[in-house]
């Protein structure tokens, strides 16, 4: 066994009613001045995180975060950080949200706490995006990573369960992955099998019972331990097809990644046979069939099964091919224009892998 493990260190606070010990983290970070940031589908909770915090600091509120990072959110949020003097944020909510408090990071080197309220990951991962003149750039830098992350299961329970299902499966998508990375290693297989799990067994619960804290609890576990695989180990095919997808053609994230990780698995079978023992294991099937389950829990969860009811056309699958395969990257199996071709025309139609 040859490996390297470059665990990210972070401070993890887990637990329902945790959010109250924010103000000790803030002052345990040396934060007296922080920007909360939020989204404006979520600035009410952005005022509550401000009373929360209270007179002990001067907090400010920046409640414009959108998907994918524009240069013009991170202008507008620079110079309210800039005449406020904040000294730090806090980040209240999903990717999008987490992902301008990196793009402020990158730019000032500032430290910040991130409370998510989806189960995306960002959180634990050193990478940013962002997007100029229509082009998202990524990165990976140290600097931009949570230096504290409290992960209060109440707050999932706003979110509603047409976002959660896709939420919890994009989870998913990064356990997987991780178990074929190329640098993956046993302690992140660990976390990444015990992520798929625990999020199987409780999404089909959270989204039918909007008040089981338990299952709420569970999930954000799932969630914790697959954004730790994903800031940890690289991704292959299954994040590069997405990233094309949804960049390119405008898709809905979580949605494209429920859409697409039965396939993508499926794609990989035969070339990632320990990985496929470990879902198998999780989802409590054969490894032969991890990619069929994992389609079967799409349904149990409301996410969708076809690229075609989230927006994507049928005549851009070959531009979408073409795209993906413009940079070579890490797969365990050859990535060839056949093959991703079927596996885009079988994510189109919804065909069970
Ligand atoms: P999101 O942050 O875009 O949130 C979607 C919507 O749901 C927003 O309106 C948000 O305000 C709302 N919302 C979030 N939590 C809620 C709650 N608990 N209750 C009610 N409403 C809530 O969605 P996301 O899927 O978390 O993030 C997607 C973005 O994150 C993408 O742009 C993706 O590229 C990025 N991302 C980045 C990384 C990384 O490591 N850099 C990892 C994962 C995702």
């Amino acid at each position: 066994m040859q490996f390297v493990y470059h665990p990210n260190s972070q401070r993890i606070i887990f637990g329902a009613g945790t959010l109250k010990q924010l103000p000790d983290e803030v002052a345990l970070l040396g934060i007296k001045k922080p920007m909360i940031i939020s989204t404006e589908f979520q600035k009410d909770l952005a005022v509550s995180t401000k009373e929360l915090l209270g007179d002990s600091f001067e907090s400010n509120i920046f409640d414009q975060a959108v998907m994918h990072v524009p240069r013009e959110s991170i202008n507008a949020i620079m110079s309210d950080i800039e005449s406020n003097g904040n000294d730090g944020c806090v980040c209240m909510g999903g990717g999008s949200t987490i992902g301008l408090g990196k793009a402020v990071a990158l730019e000032t080197g500032l430290p910040s706490i991130v409370v998510p309220t989806t189960y995306a990951g960002s959180e634990m991962t050193p990478i940013w995006g962002i997007t100029e003149d229509g082009v998202k750039t990524t990165g990976r830098d140290a600097k931009v990573l949570a230096r504290t992350v409290i992960y209060d299961p109440e707050l999932t329970v706003t979110l509603p369960d047409f976002l959660s299902g896709p939420s919890g499966i994009n989870a998913i998508a990064h356990c997987v992955e991780a178990l074929y990375a190329e640098n993956r290693n046993p302690v992140i297989s660990l976390m990444a099998e015990e992520g798929i799990k625990a999020l199987a067994e409780s999404l089909p619960v959270v989204v039918v019972e909007l008040d089981n804290m338990e299952a709420r609890s569970k999930a954000l576990y799932g969630a914790w331990l697959s954004g730790t695989a994903l800031g940890t180990v690289g991704m292959s095919i299954h994040h590069k097809l997405c990233h094309t997808l949804g960049g390119s053609f405008n898709l809905p994230h979580a949605e494209v990644h429920s859409v697409v990780i039965p396939h993508a698995t499926k794609y990989n079978q035969e070339h990632a046979p320990e990985a496929m023992q470990a879902i198998a294991r999780a989802l409590s099937t054969t490894p032969d069939d991890a990619a069929g389950a994992l389609f079967d829990l799409l349904g149990k969860v409301g996410a969708p099964t076809t690229l075609e009811e989230i927006g994507m056309k049928e005549e851009d699958l070959d531009k979408a091919t073409e795209i993906a395969l413009s940079k070579p990257y890490y797969n365990p199996r050859e990535v060839t224009k056949e093959g991703v071709r079927a596996l885009l025309q079988n994510a189109f139609t919804g065909t069970r892998p």
